[in-house]
């Protein structure tokens, strides 16, 4: 489905844009209990409408994914064609983490206890030069994550021990009761809906399965990226615990400021000032570009904010084929702090021309003229 063609998460769900989680929660609950599959079999319109309904929600419901869509909407949470080497931008949901999360307790429908839990997506905020963003890098970068205990191997319990079954829910992790119409069931409180307990913590990870470490990862930036771009290292980030998958890491690119070169899309920018003696005679000008100093000829009469095209020597196109071109703008600068001679040869120049001294002066009261006249 197209961004475009996406309805509002918010609509989707019936709530305000400021909706709390648990009203978030609750809407979520009421229209996917409607619209369930196993409620509407064969029907394709409520199966749609389900899936709607549950990727609003896994956004809506994450704090950090809410926000940026708050703010990009659709477009902030990606889903663009890009990927490649293991880069994507984000988006891809796993159905299946809502799924154990809100379908276990509202259906209590065959929950797969083994899945364990998730590891933690992460965001990593990568600066890099303009030259970088315009040709791709390859930067290694350290990044803090939460880590499967080794001592443990994730368990939580203590070397030697092994998590018991839960007395309360018999290892099911649920506890279940009917109400009306639905067979409801609940996590159980005793485990935490894990079916079952640590008696001795492992010391190592206090019983939690992971610890936090660092790791150091080789990001590759496409040439063409800019600030804002987010690339995502899929299985980079946490890592899972009790047979959870990992999360993914979401690197997000800010490209520092050049000192002569500035940015239009994938054009390149450059503005060169020359005197106004070299813009009047014609020059020849060194120009940097990204590529190294290239020679411009400037024809005489060149004036100022006269723009000259450079093909190629632009930025290469993320994900695409060739560079955008180099835009050198000429600024001509007028002479300040002249001299006794220099300003007499300029007098003469204008004497020459034709101009009166004070050509400003004349200027402004040929303007006042035409206005009265
Ligand atoms: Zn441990
Ligand atoms: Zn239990």
């Amino acid at each position: 489905m197209a961004n475009g063609d996406k309805r509002d998460y918010y609509d989707v769900l019936g709530v305000h844009k400021n909706a709390s989680d648990i009203e978030i929660k609750k809407a979520y609950r009421k229209l996917a209990i409607q619209y369930h599959p196993d409620k509407n079999p064969g029907d394709k319109e409520s199966e749609e409408k389900f899936k709607e309904l549950t990727e609003a929600y896994e956004v809506l419901s994450d704090s950090q994914k809410r926000a940026q869509y708050d703010q990009f909407g659709h477009a902030g949470l990606g889903g663009g064609g890009f990927s490649s080497g293991g880069f994507g931008f984000g988006g891809g949901t796993p159905f299946g983490d809502i799924f154990g999360d809100i379908f276990g307790d509202i259906f209590g429908g065959p929950r797969e206890r083994s899945r364990g839990k998730r590891g933690d997506d992460l965001l990593y905020n990568l600066e890099i030069s303009f030259e970088q963003a315009a040709f791709g890098a390859e930067k290694q970068i350290e990044v803090p994550y939460a880590k499967r205990c080794d001592s443990c191997k994730g368990s939580g319990a203590k070397a030697g021990t092994e998590p018991k079954v839960c007395p309360t829910c018999r290892g099911a992790g649920q506890v279940r009761f009917q109400q009306g119409f639905f067979s409801i069931s609940r996590p159980c409180s005793h485990c935490n809906g894990e079916g079952r307990v640590i008696e001795s913590p492992c010391p190592s990870c206090r019983g939690t399965g992971s610890v936090k470490d660092r790791k150091s990862l080789s990001v590759k930036v496409p040439p063409g990226v800019e600030t804002g771009t987010r690339l995502k290292l899929s299985g980079e980030g946490g890592q899972g615990i009790k047979g959870g998958a990992n999360g993914d890491l979401y690197i997000a690119i800010s490209v520092r400021e050049h000192p002569v070169f500035a940015r239009d899309g994938y054009d390149v920018i450059c503005e060169i000032p020359i005197s106004f003696v070299q813009a009047a005679l014609g020059c020849e000008i060194e120009v940097p570009t990204l590529d190294g100093k290239v020679s411009l000829k400037l024809p005489e009469g060149t004036q100022s904010g006269k723009v000259f095209r450079m093909k190629g020597k632009g930025i290469a196109v993320l994900q695409g084929y060739g560079r955008g071109d180099q835009l050198t703008v000429i600024k001509v600068e007028t002479p300040s702090n002249l001299g006794k001679r220099q300003r007499e040869l300029l007098e003469e120049f204008a004497k020459i021309s034709g101009e009166e001294v004070h050509p400003m002066k004349r200027n402004f009261f040929e303007k006042v003229m035409d206005i009265l006249s």
